[in-house]
C-alpha cells in the first residue's frame, strides 16, 4: 500500500517526471564545469570552461528527467551509468569535434520524454541545438 508520500517503487520521484521547473534547474545552460570527471551538481567553484574551437559543442542534461534506459552510455564513451543512482551522467559537458558523432547519437537515441529526449548537444558559437532538435530550428528543446 502507498501513501501520497511514499515511493512508488520506481526509484523516481513523480515530481521529477511532471515538473519541467526540475528539468531546468538539472540542465546545464551555464554550466562551467570543465572537468572530465566533475559530477553535474558538484558544489564550489568550477573550471574555466574551455575554448571554442577546442570543445566547440556544450551538452545540456536535464539529469532530472533521466530514467535510465542506458542507451546513451550504449552509443557512446562520453555517457556512463552511475551504479548506485542509475541513470546517466556525461563524462564531459563539453566536447571536441572528434566526439561530436557519438554524442549526436547519444542525444538522438535517448528514448525519455516521449522520445524527444534529455540530452542536448548544442553548437557553443551560435546556441543552437545540433541534436535532437525535435523542432528542426536549433531551439533548444527543454521542458
Ligand atoms: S538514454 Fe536518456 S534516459 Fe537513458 S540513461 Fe541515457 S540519458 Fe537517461
Amino acid at each position: 500500500m502507498s501513501g501520497p508520500d511514499a515511493a512508488d517503487g520506481s526509484g523516481h520521484d513523480p515530481a521529477d517526471l511532471a515538473d519541467p521547473i526540475d528539468a531546468d534547474r538539472d540542465s546545464n545552460p551555464g554550466s562551467d564545469s570543465g572537468n572530465e570527471t566533475d559530477r553535474p551538481e558538484s558544489p564550489g567553484p568550477q573550471p574555466e570552461k574551455p575554448p571554442i574551437d577546442e570543445k566547440p559543442y556544450e551538452i545540456v542534461f536535464e539529469g532530472g528527467r533521466c530514467f535510465g534506459a542506458g542507451k546513451c552510455a550504449a552509443v557512446a564513451e562520453n555517457w556512463e551509468m552511475d551504479l548506485e543512482t542509475g541513470l546517466a551522467s556525461p563524462k564531459s559537458y563539453f566536447v571536441a569535434e572528434n566526439d561530436l558523432a557519438e554524442n549526436i547519437e547519444a542525444a538522438t537515441i535517448c528514448p525519455a520524454k516521449k522520445g524527444r529526449g534529455v540530452i542536448h548537444v548544442v553548437d557553443r558559437e551560435t546556441g543552437e541545438e545540433i541534436a535532437p532538435n525535435p523542432a528542426g530550428d536549433g531551439t533548444l528543446s527543454l521542458g
